[in-house]
C-alpha cells in the first residue's frame, strides 16, 4: 500500500486503521472474560483501533475512547518501573525472562531455580508487585498510577468495581502468592502483593490511551506529546525485549512469527503492540480466544503488521522503517 499525507484528506493511518475496523468487525468469534465477574458485563461488540507516533499524533478508529481495564498489560508496566525502582539484577533474582509456553494463569515455576519463567504472566506479575511493595511500601500503587499517567499523557483512575470483583473472587492468584511466599520470591505479605496486582489491573484505559503508552515506550520512555519522563531509558529496552518473547502468553512465540512487534495482551481484551522508536498501537474488542488474546485484535495486528511492514524481521520491504516519513 502506497502511504502518502495530504493535508485536505484523513491521514493514510486514520483511513488504514478504518479499512481494518471493517475488514474484521463481523468476526463474532470467542468469549468475552467472565472468571473476574465484572469483566462479563463488557459490551461485546465494542472495537476500537489506535495508533500514536513518536511525533506526538494520534490516530483512531471506531471505539477508541470506550473505557476498559488494562488487566495485564499492566504488567509490561510494572516490570519497566521495578527495573528502574528495584534495580535490574534485584529484579531478575526474583523472576525470569524465559516464555513459559504456559497459559497466563498457570501455577508453574522454573523448576531449576523455583522462580516465575517471567513477569507478564500472573505468577512473574505478583512477584514484581511484591518487589514494588517492598520498595515503595504503601505509596506504590499511587506510585504505579502516576507513571503510567504520564505515558499516557492524562490522568488514569481505577475501575473500582473490576477492582473489588477480582479481589473478591481472585484465588487462583491468592493460591499463586501463596506459593511465592513459600518459594522466597516474595517478602511482603501475599494480600499486600495481591493487592497492588488487582488495583493495576483494574487500571481504567482506552484504545487512545494505550495507544500513547506504547508510544511513549517507542520513544524511550519519554511520552512524545507531553514530553514528561515516564519510564527508564535501559528498563524501556529489557521490556520491550519481555513483550517480544513472552507479551503474548502461550502465544507469543506465533504472534512473533507472524507479528513480530513487541506486544502485550489482557483479558478486558485490550493488545498493546509497540514499533521501536515510531509507534503505539493498541486495539480493544472484548472477545478473547482461548488462550486470553483479543480474536479481533489479533486479526487486525496482522493486517497492520502486513500493510505497514511491522514486523521486525520483514525483509520484503524497509521492515518497520517504511512508515517513518509519516510518524513525525
Ligand atoms: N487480572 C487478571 C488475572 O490475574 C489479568 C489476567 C490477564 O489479563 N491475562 O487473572
Amino acid at each position: 500500500m502506497a502511504l502518502e499525507s495530504r493535508p485536505d484528506q484523513p491521514h493514510e493511518f486514520e483511513t488504514l486503521l478504518e479499512s481494518v475496523r471493517l475488514m474484521h468487525c463481523d468476526n463474532h468469534a470467542g468469549e468475552v472474560a467472565s472468571y473476574i465477574p465484572e469483566l462479563s458485563k463488557a459490551s461485546p461488540e465494542h472495537f476500537g483501533l489506535a495508533m500514536a507516533t513518536i511525533g506526538g499524533k494520534l490516530y483512531t478508529a471506531g471505539d477508541a475512547e470506550a473505557p476498559f481495564t488494562i488487566q495485564s498489560i499492566s504488567k509490561a508496566f510494572t516490570f519497566c518501573l521495578a527495573l528502574e525502582v528495584a534495580g535490574h539484577s534485584a529484579v531478575l533474582a526474583r523472576v525470569g525472562v524465559e516464555p513459559s509456553g504456559d497459559a497466563f494463569n498457570a501455577i508453574f515455576f522454573n523448576p531449576a531455580t523455583n522462580r516465575p519463567y517471567n513477569p507478564m504472566v500472573n505468577a512473574g506479575a505478583i512477584t514484581i508487585a511484591g518487589l514494588l511493595c517492598e520498595e515503595l511500601g504503601s505509596g506504590a500503587f499511587d506510585f504505579v498510577m502516576d507513571r503510567l499517567s504520564a505515558a499516557a499523557g492524562r490522568r488514569l483512575t481505577l475501575d473500582d468495581a473490576v477492582y473489588r470483583s477480582e479481589s473478591e473472587t481472585g484465588h487462583r492468584n491468592r493460591a499463586i502468592a501463596y506459593l511465592l511466599l513459600a518459594n522466597g520470591a516474595l517478602t511482603v505479605s501475599p494480600d499486600e502483593a495481591l493487592d497492588l496486582y488487582y488495583r493495576q489491573c483494574s487500571i481504567s484505559v482506552t484504545a487512545s490511551d494505550l495507544a500513547r503508552m506504547g508510544a511513549t515506550l517507542a520513544n524511550m520512555g519519554e511520552n512524545p506529546a507531553t514530553g514528561a519522563e515516564a519510564f527508564e531509558l535501559r528498563a524501556v529496552r529489557n521490556t520491550q525485549a519481555v513483550m517480544f518473547t513472552c507479551g503474548m502468553y502461550d502465544y507469543a512465540g506465533h504472534w512473533a512469527y507472524d507479528i513480530g512487534v513487541p506486544a502485550k495482551s489482557g483479558v478486558a481484551g485490550g493488545i498493546l503492540g509497540v514499533v521501536n522508536r515510531q509507534l503505539g498501537i493498541a486495539t480493544y474488542s472484548p472477545r478473547l480466544d482461548v488462550k486470553g488474546n483479543s480474536v479481533r485484535g489479533i486479526a487486525s495486528f496482522e493486517t497492520l503488521a502486513d500493510e505497514l511492514g511491522l514486523h521486525a524481521f520483514d525483509c520484503t520491504n524497509m521492515g518497520s522503517s517504511f512508515v517513518s516519513t509519516l510518524i513525525v
